[in-house]
């Protein structure tokens, strides 16, 4: 294991902007290794969910009162710094609850698409029987099963991008898989099993070469990686703010100005409309077509507070950080006796902090009990990605996964206590 415990940044400092790392389990100091599921929240983003409703709290846009007024100018400001966030101009930042919402939204779009709703340039995004529809072995099942829905709505065929042992993605199936019928690629830019930075270029160029569409996922890229979806050059991309230091119920969906523009809505009603009659409705442009409804407005605002803090301690060094960080993970897993990682790629390959792992003979619940029991949280089961487990051969592993705010100490003691766990259930 490497000996160097110099990372690009100070966690030791910045766990103190946490509130909860500084709580015990079970008279323990809580040691959280679970921030691929959810985040922890730094009191800059809880300060500024509960200013916005202890000083503003209004429903935007359209309202004629001076809380509306100001709700709707911090609730776009908001937009804005997100949007900055991943490199879009605002108008290419939608609100979602989450990326499960914004897959939906984009799938349920696309069958709207397919059924002939829309105006004049949806129908290029319209299905055909046969069409393919494409994603890759390893993806969560929010970036699964909505296609698997559109694509028996619409008769298109799924086909998928096989993960070699090392946990790669087999380029050279991709080359193949991807052909003349294909029309949407959807993919993790980073998977939440693996922990592996995906070749986003090259499965864009593929794609486009095509002409099909490229959906990614960036809910675990956006936490750990500086992040330009307009220079990956993907077509539309969702992340998720509680995974990024944000709070629950907010999400992103970026898309490229003429692919937002062709896409009909999917949740219609208030908010995103110009005209209603009885008979017909007439909808508003991007972004605010895709909002129906009464919007998340604290959470967008903390959404902003999450990216600014981000922005403050720097995403380059918060990168080489859990670098360090997913690299003594990792060499320290594989030191321990019985414990298989899932897609143990080679070095050159680049990863954010996060290893899922088999310990022989020890159901993963039980592991993850064990460690609990010392204060170290981590996840068990498939992790919302069952596919890629059978392909593995399993149904559950555990899955430790780290964040801005871990220090060297938190991989070492997770690492020291997990050696003990085959001996202590024997
Ligand atoms: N995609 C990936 C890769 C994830 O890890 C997750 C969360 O577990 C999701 C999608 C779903 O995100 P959300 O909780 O925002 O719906």
């Amino acid at each position: 294991m490497s000996s160097s415990t110099e990372t690009a940044l100070d966690a030791r400092a910045l766990r103190a902007d946490f509130p909860i790392l500084s709580r015990l389990v079970d008279g323990r100091p809580l040691v959280y290794l679970d921030s691929a599921a959810t985040s922890q929240k730094p009191r800059a983003v809880i300060d500024a969910e509960v200013a916005f409703l202890t000083n503003e709290n209004a429903a935007v846009h359209r309202g004629a009162h001076t809380l509306a007024a100001e709700a709707t100018e911090l609730f776009e400001d908001a937009r804005a710094t997100v949007a900055a966030f991943v490199g879009a101009p605002p108008e290419q930042l939608v609100w979602t609850s989450g990326a499960t919402a914004g897959l939906n939204l984009v799938a349920y779009a696309i069958g709207n698409a397919t059924v002939g709703r829309g105006g004049p340039a949806s129908s290029r995004l319209a299905l055909a029987a046969g069409d393919e529809i494409v994603v890759t072995e390893a993806e969560h099942h929010a970036n699964l099963v909505p296609w698997q829905e559109l694509a028996a709505r619409t008769g298109a065929v799924l086909r998928h991008i096989p993960v070699r042992d090392d946990g790669t993605l087999d380029l050279d199936a991709a080359a193949s898989v991807i052909g003349p019928r294909t029309r949407i690629v959807a993919f993790a830019h980073v998977s939440n099993v693996l922990g592996i930075v995906n070749p986003v270029a090259e499965l864009v160029v593929l794609a486009h070469a095509v002409g099909a569409l490229t959906v990614l996922d960036a809910c675990q890229s956006a936490p750990h990686l500086p992040l330009n979806l307009p220079a990956l050059g993907v077509d539309l991309a969702v992340f998720s703010g509680h995974k990024m230091l944000g709070p629950y119920g907010i999400g992103g969906l970026y898309g490229r100005a003429d692919v937002l523009d062709a896409l009909p809505p999917f949740l219609t009603g208030g908010s995103m409309i110009t005209r209603v009659t009885l008979d017909r409705t007439e909808y508003l442009p991007p972004p605010q077509r895709f909002e129906a409804g009464t919007q998340p407005v604290s959470q967008a605002i903390a959404l902003a507070a999450a990216v600014r803090y981000l922005d403050t301690v720097g995403m380059d060094a918060v990168h080489e950080h859990e670098r360090v960080l997913e690299r003594r993970l990792r060499e320290g897993l594989r030191t321990i006796d019985g414990v298989r990682l899932l897609g143990d790629s080679p070095a050159g390959i680049e990863r954010v902090g996060l290893a899922a792992f088999d310990v022989d003979g020890v159901h993963a619940h039980d592991v993850g009990q064990y460690l609990d029991s010392r204060g170290i949280a981590v996840r068990v089961g498939h992790h919302c990605a069952a596919p890629l487990h059978a392909r593995f051969g399993l149904t559950a592993s555990v899955r430790a996964s780290t964040a801005l705010y871990n220090t060297v100490e938190d991989v070492d003691l997770f690492l020291e206590t997990l050696a003990d766990v085959r001996g202590f259930f024997g």
